[in-house]
């Protein structure tokens, strides 16, 4: 019982300074404090256009930048073999998923797609790829411009968890984007989960996920509990069977 308690307490504390990091403010600085650390200075970087990608910020990874797929690889560890030409990379059907070769954790996440043209194929079958945070947890890539599939599977939604707030999908061969905020879930050193997964996201500069908190991976008509793992896990894009198109990906790691 004793020890269940101390548990208990441990939990908490790790909890409560988990949560500290993101959302509180800092008690250890006076406000204006001028000897408070002032944050390091980046170069912004510049947005996209349909017709030109746009540059990351300075300090982000970027993981494509137009020319090649040497970030990423096949699960198995072989090159990725998705297809890349005019500054843009697509799915290559029954190639399978790909994964970044680095392991990320809690982060800024921008991703750039584009949609077949012509559209083809309804509901899920149409223009579906995904982008699985730590490889788990899905931001559905769907063609849900003037097309209808269930809410929690439509462009945007977390996997059959969260439908996003609005659907503010692009029509297809236009470039779309994704902006996602990743806090990955943490768990003590049993493998209890102290804090679930959180996504917030823009889709084209709207914001479809308010800090939404995942029950657990993504699964198809299941929604599987959370198993231990690492902080920090390889990003990866779907192959669902559909040429959509990738460009300027990028990611700032939150420390
Ligand atoms: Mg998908």
């Amino acid at each position: 019982m004793k020890k269940t308690v101390v548990m208990l307490c441990f939990s908490l504390f790790a909890f409560a300074t988990l949560s500290l990091a993101q959302t509180q403010v800092d008690p250890k600085w006076q406000i204006h404090d001028l000897n408070r650390p002032v944050p390091a200075v980046i170069e912004p970087g510049t947005a996209s256009t349909q017709d030109a990608a746009g540059r990351a910020p300075s300090d982000a990874v970027v993981l494509f930048d137009g020319k090649d797929l040497s970030k990423w690889q096949h699960k198995d560890g072989t090159p990725a073999k998705w297809k890349v030409e005019n500054g843009y990379f697509e799915v290559v059907p029954k190639a399978g998923y790909i994964y970044t070769r680095e392991a990320f954790g809690d982060c800024q996440l921008h991703v750039e797609f584009a949609e077949p043209q012509p559209a083809k194929g309804q509901d899920q079958d149409r223009g579906n790829s995904g982008v699985f945070l730590h490889g788990l947890y899905e931001v559905q890539v769907l063609d849900s411009y003037q097309s209808k599939t269930y809410a929690d599977g439509q462009a945007s939604a977390i996997y059959g968890q969260f439908p996003p707030l609005v659907n503010a999908s692009r029509a297809p061969a236009q470039w779309q984007t994704y902006d996602i905020i990743f806090h990955g879930p943490r768990f003590d050193a049993s493998g209890k989960l102290l804090r679930p997964a959180r996504i917030t996201a823009f889709h084209n500069g709207v914001l479809v996920q308010d800090n939404v908190e995942l029950t657990g991976p993504t699964g198809h008509h299941v929604r599987p509990p959370y198993t231990a793992g690492p902080e920090k896990l390889p990003l990866a894009l779907q192959d669902h069977n559909h040429p959509v198109r990738y460009r300027n990906i990028w990611l700032r790691e939150l420390k």
